[in-house]
């Protein structure tokens, strides 16, 4: 495995294994601070793709200016080791300066499905990551970039822009790993003590009850965000942020729910620290490999 800093050593790497080997790149881009999230997501690339790359890089155009940049969780020795096991072969790593040069002045926005949602309570937050995703999908070139269904309306804007600004990269979207307790697995949950990874779990346990109400037949979206807020909020130390029932795809907000696929999305603050995390709802299947004869 080697770490690369550079951007033009990664573009050159990542084009000579493309035309002399002629062998498929997956890329799976992180903030590092990895865990099992991450991990489920090299796993699927090292099974899809020939040669893998993992980007550890904590984006600052992201964050907001009262966000956690500075105190967002680093290490990287930590996840060298781990990648390690993983039998991955790059890992690019490069500085803030490496990505954005001190004249650097072109932004990707993704018109509105930057501003529902995520985007209304940390605006500029998508053009941040689909900037970045767009500088890195043009350094490596993938054939695959793997995501997770945890940021869900990330994955929806890197897939919109991926098909808007023709890149070849196939997007894939993985489900999101929890831990037994429901609770989504998040770099930020380093943030929560004991009792508020305890009290974390309550928003997957109000995404279930929405799931349920909807299978029973619930078609009123305000009903459904009512029961995912209240279940939430009987627990003390959480607060919703927003609870949204919106289509999969456009993520507009639905009064009327239909059978069309649907994301129910939710942000709360547990203590101090503001979560994510999301259920979808007629999922759209895979196809099913045609059949002989
Ligand atoms: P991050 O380092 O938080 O930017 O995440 C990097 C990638 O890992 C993103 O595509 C996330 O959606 C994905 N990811 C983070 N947490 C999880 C999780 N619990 N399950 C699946 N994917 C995840």
């Amino acid at each position: 495995m080697e770490i690369i800093n550079r951007r033009q050593r990664m573009g050159s790497v990542a084009r000579k294994i493309r035309r002399d080997q002629d062998r498929t790149i997956g890329l799976v881009p992180t903030m590092g601070a990895l865990h099992e999230g991450h991990l489920s997501l090299v796993r699927e690339a090292r099974r899809m793709c020939d040669v893998v790359v993992v980007s550890v890089f904590v984006n600052p155009t992201q964050f907001g200016p009262s966000e956690d940049y500075e105190h967002y969780p680093r290490d990287l020795t930590k996840d060298t080791a781990l990648l390690t096991d993983y039998n991955v072969d790059y890992i690019f790593a490069p500085a803030a300066e490496e990505i954005y040069p001190k004249d650097f002045c072109t932004y990707v926005n993704v018109g509105g499905l930057s501003k529902p949602l995520e985007g209304a309570t940390r605006p500029g937050h998508f053009r941040g990551v689909a900037t970045v995703v767009a500088i890195l999908l043009n350094t490596v070139r993938p054939d695959f970039a793997f995501f997770g269904q945890k940021d869900a309306q990330q994955a929806v804007v890197i897939k919109r822009m991926v098909r808007d600004l023709a890149f070849e990269t196939e997007i894939v979207v993985l489900p999101t790993v929890r831990e037994d307790s429901g609770l989504a697995i998040s770099s930020r949950n380093l943030y929560l003590n004991a009792e508020e990874q305890e009290s974390a779990a309550v928003i997957h346990r109000g995404l279930k009850q929405a799931k349920e109400l909807y299978k029973k037949g619930e078609r009123h979206a305000a009903k459904i965000e009512e029961i995912v807020r209240t279940t939430i909020e009987s627990e003390p130390r959480a607060r919703v942020d927003y609870v949204s029932v919106v289509d999969a795809e456009s993520l507009e907000r639905l009064e009327k729910l239909d059978e069309r696929p649907l994301l129910i999305a939710v942000a709360a603050y547990v203590g101090k620290t503001r979560l994510i995390d999301n259920v979808l709802l007629n999922k759209v299947k895979k196809d099913a490999p045609a059949s002989k004869g």
